[in-house]
């Protein structure tokens, strides 16, 4: 899959469900409705339209929501998607968990093939990790980090940086996590979905935490890339990585290699951007897949070039209107 703009289109990111037992304060409002369970795309649906894309060259799938670990049975997607990790058809199947579930599903996950995960974490105080959740218990997440590694996953840690909430936390969470052999990848909040509060006062421009960072530790920018918008140094004092997103800073639209569907089987070319295809009407229109495979050809003809997002006073809506418990992070 090539798009107009000569991307090659490899990485696929699904949401499973758009259900949370948290409520981050960033992502969701406390009184988030959820979907009738009739729009979600089965499992059976699911692992159709992942292997319809995984025929048309993905090689890297990553499960997200919504938590993907409270769709209930979602392991036995990650079983049946295994099979073209063993086929060689598929590089990398992986998930964004915020943790809660983990200790539960670890074991399993190793065994589907999943080497490596990403996991949500925000801050490392129980207190402040309570507030920012709303809903979720830290000794819980770290419990499931602790599953996740003794039963040999990967890990790397993403944390939405916010202005006056983990700022300073910044230098402890990272020696944290290289200590443990994690990475740890920051995220500047973007502008996705109503949410209870104004995002102008949380927004934290990444260029301001690595000035701050750069006064303490020696940070050396490394070409390493994985296609998607996270760019990495090296930290000297800690022997580690570290990532930055930046959405709102930098542009990195052009070396975009992904698409993203949501629980209801919408394609979204582009996470900033509303053009969308609709790939449950082409799944439940006939059993073989004949429809899908033209559905998403059309829509790879249309991928846009890039984004347009703004988070400023004079901006008081979200650029994008669904949240992004829905598209998937
Ligand atoms: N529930 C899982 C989790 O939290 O990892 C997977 C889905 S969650 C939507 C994926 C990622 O998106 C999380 O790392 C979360 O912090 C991030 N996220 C959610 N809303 C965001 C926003 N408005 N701006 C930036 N990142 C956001
Ligand atoms: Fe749930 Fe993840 Fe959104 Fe937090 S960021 S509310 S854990 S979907």
């Amino acid at each position: 899959m090539i798009d107009p703009f000569g991307r090659r289109i490899t990485y696929l990111r699904i949401s499973v469900t758009d259900r949370c037992d948290f409520r981050c304060v960033y992502c969701m409002a406390e009184d988030m409705t959820f979907l009738p369970k009739r729009d979600l795309l089965t499992l059976e649906e699911l692992d159709r339209l992942a292997s319809a894309f995984v025929a048309k060259g993905v090689r890297r799938l990553r499960l997200t929501g919504g938590e993907p670990l409270v769709r209930r049975n979602v392991m036995s997607l990650f079983q049946s998607l295994s099979r073209h990790i063993d086929s060689g058809a598929l590089d990398e199947l992986t998930l964004t968990t915020n943790g809660s579930q983990l200790h539960r599903f670890a074991s399993e996950l190793a065994d589907c093939g999943v080497k490596r995960i990403n996991v949500s974490l925000d801050t490392l105080d129980p207190v402040k990790f309570r507030e920012i959740t709303r809903w979720g218990d830290l000794n819980r997440v770290l419990a499931g980090i602790d599953a996740a590694q003794a039963a040999g996953l990967r890990i790397k840690l993403n944390a939405v940086a916010l202005k006056g909430f983990n700022d300073a936390e910044i230098p402890e969470m990272m020696r944290w996590a290289h200590d443990r052999g994690m990475e740890l990848t920051l995220i500047e909040t973007m502008p996705l979905g109503e949410i209870d509060e104004d995002r102008t006062d949380r927004y934290l421009p990444l260029t301001e935490v690595r000035r701050s960072l750069e006064e303490s530790f020696t940070l050396t920018d490394v070409p390493f890339r994985t296609g998607g918008p996270a760019r990495y140094v090296d930290v000297a004092e800690t022997g580690g990585r570290l990532g930055f997103i930046t959405p709102m800073t930098h542009n990195f639209c052009e070396s975009c290699n992904r698409v993203r569907v949501t629980c209801t089987g919408t394609l979204f070319m582009c996470l900033g951007q509303e053009d969308a295809v609709d790939l449950r009407a082409a799944l439940r229109a006939s059993s073989d897949d004949d429809l899908l495979r033209e559905a998403i050809d059309g829509a790879i003809a249309r991928k846009p070039k890039g984004h347009d997002f703004v988070i400023d006073r004079a901006t008081k809506r979200p650029s994008v209107s669904r949240h992004m418990s829905m598209t998937g992070g």
